[in-house]
């Protein structure tokens, strides 16, 4: 007897190419959820928040709640409040962390020697001086966490850098590691686990990036499919399904039940 209860879809590179729904998304999700299963929305995006997130997923005909999307400025925000209680936090990110942070509890450093953490993310909005008063804040034993460590991030006609390349930044210049509270951690997972009232064997990672989102089905135990429209185009393993695109997912998702 099958024991998969839920789906946690990836988000870029899986559902969305970009802004734009991906082929298939729509009806596969629909299919999905006529076999009964719960679907929840993990993302290692920090760009939006949660609710943006949502708007975007229910704008493309998708079928969504809030409880359900799970990002990484979210498990970030989450991670300091069980770790340290509510912070100081000076942000390197967009506005999507920034909105996570301050409805986690917590309070917006302006610098960064005023910083309990640094929450470093995905933003195509920064400067150098930025990132100095980050670099400020870690020298000052300010807890440092990266959102994701993704190298890069997919639109429509190219990979972008991602949030793993402005870390690095960071990363370089204090000499410390970051503490990465999105997949391929199994911070994130356990988050989504809990919120969903569900064990790992009971759950498909869909995603479209191996290292990441394949990485972390195999870290926590749970099943993984690998959707080529995104960041992976050759499977380095053959421990997880393949989908070309999200028409293939219902049929890839069959054999597990
Ligand atoms: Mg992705």
């Amino acid at each position: 007897m099958s024991r998969v209860k839920a789906v946690f879809m990836d988000v870029d590179g899986t559902l969305f190419l970009g802004e734009s729904a991906a082929a298939g998304a729509v009806e596969a999700l629909k299919r999905v959820r006529e076999w009964g299963l719960k679907v929840a929305f993990l993302t290692n995006n920090s760009f939006y928040s949660r609710r943006m997130i949502l708007d975007k997923l229910v704008e493309a005909g998708i079928e969504a709640r809030l409880h359900d999307v799970v990002n990484s400025g979210f498990a970030a925000a989450a991670y300091l409040s069980e770790r340290r209680g509510a912070c100081r936090v000076f942000t390197v990110g967009d506005v999507g962390l920034v909105e996570e942070i301050v409805l986690g509890g917590h309070s917006l450093a302006s610098r960064g020697d005023e910083a309990d953490a640094v929450v470093a993310g995905g933003t195509r909005d920064i400067s150098y001086w930025r990132l100095v008063e980050g670099h400020r804040a870690i020298m000052n034993g300010a807890l440092f966490i990266a959102t994701n460590k993704d190298h890069v991030y997919v639109t429509e006609k190219e990979l972008m850098p991602g949030a793993g390349a402005l870390v690095s930044f960071l990363e370089t210049s204090t000499r410390r590691r970051a503490i990465l509270v999105g997949k391929p951690d199994r911070y994130i997972a356990d988050l989504a686990l809990r919120r969903a009232g569900l064990k790992p064997e009971e759950v498909v990672i869909v995603g479209d990036n191996e290292e990441v989102d394949m990485a972390l089905a195999e870290t926590i135990g749970s099943h993984g499919i690998l959707v080529l429209t995104g960041i992976s185009k050759n499977p380095s393993s053959k421990k997880w399904l393949v989908a070309k695109t999200l028409k293939d997912l219902p049929d890839r998702l069959s054999k597990l039940l």
